[in-house]
């Protein structure tokens, strides 16, 4: 069942795909680290099938858990799986695992032109180095439906390992009380990056035994019936619409203490829209 599950991901990822990556692109989406590549536990999975290595390893040598900003709310931030930067693929401005790559690295930078953002992206300073979007991507009919079909089983993938390692399919973060952190460790400082951030999180996941719990369930990942049984909800339709609806529609704020993570109940407006 899981390898037909990557096999069709396989299928729909090479489907009439017309999209050749630059001679000139020097991969900057990969070495970047302004430029976040969200993994997921099923990522992870279908990488350590195609290089015979343990989940719980990719997971602590190649990725690290970090927050992505909301730009239209800049209180709040969403906890994530990222890929380490330069990421630990690259060699020579080519990506050694081309076939089993993680699907937010498949969907890019395709998925801006289906959804009709690419001119908006290409307009951010972050993207200026982007040969890729300087100009339209031609993606045919069968095409868009693929990558349609991909983004979909992408927001399940997320929601999903969230759901998994997280507790909640989107982890959301109150910045304020990092912020303030850190203006007290850096006094003199005025702006944070989200490095800065990341740093800061780890502390408090750490101290609070979060990360402890992470590695433990990424680790039930290493076996094949640990796999199975994770998979087997993406199967589950109810179960994934409803993983879904609670993904973009989140009822909790996460406020990170020193020593553990309080749980304050807030309705935000589907931060999806502003994080995908
Ligand atoms: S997995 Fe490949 S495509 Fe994705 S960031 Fe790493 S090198 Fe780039």
């Amino acid at each position: 069942m899981l390898n037909d599950y990557f096999q069709h991901q396989a299928e729909l990822s090479d489907l009439e795909c017309d999209l050749r990556c630059p001679n000139d692109c020097s991969a900057p989406g990969c070495w970047m680290a302004d430029v976040i590549v969200e993994v997921t536990f099923v990522d992870l999975i279908r990488l350590s099938k195609a290089l015979t290595t343990r989940v719980s390893h990719l997971f602590s040598q190649y990725c690290q858990l970090g927050l992505i900003t909301c730009e239209d709310n800049l209180r709040y931030k969403r906890l994530a799986i990222k890929m380490k930067k330069p990421c630990p693929f690259l060699s020579e401005n080519r990506c050694m695992v081309h076939d089993s790559k993680p699907l937010s690295c498949i969907l890019f930078p395709e998925i801006y032109q289906v959804k009709g953002l690419l001119p908006q992206l290409s307009q951010k300073p972050i993207f200026n180095s982007f040969p890729c979007l300087k100009k339209p991507i031609a993606i045919s009919e069968n095409r868009n439906h693929a990558l349609k079909k991909l983004r979909r089983m992408s927001i399940q993938e997320q929601a999903l390992s969230h759901d998994y390692l997280f507790g909640v399919p989107s982890f959301i973060v109150c910045a304020k009380p990092l912020k303030k952190k850190l203006r007290r460790s850096h006094p003199k400082k005025n702006l944070f990056s989200l490095k800065d951030y990341d740093t800061i999180l780890n502390k408090t996941l750490k101290a609070s035994g979060f990360l402890e719990s992470v590695f433990e369930k990424i680790s039930r990942l290493d076996t094949m019936a640990g796999m199975k049984h994770i998979i087997e909800k993406l199967n589950d339709r109810v179960m994934m619409t409803h993983l879904v609806e609670k993904m973009v529609r989140p009822g909790v704020v996460h406020k990170l203490e020193r020593h553990h993570i309080k749980k304050l109940k807030r309705s935000l407006l589907s931060p999806a829209i502003y994080f995908m």
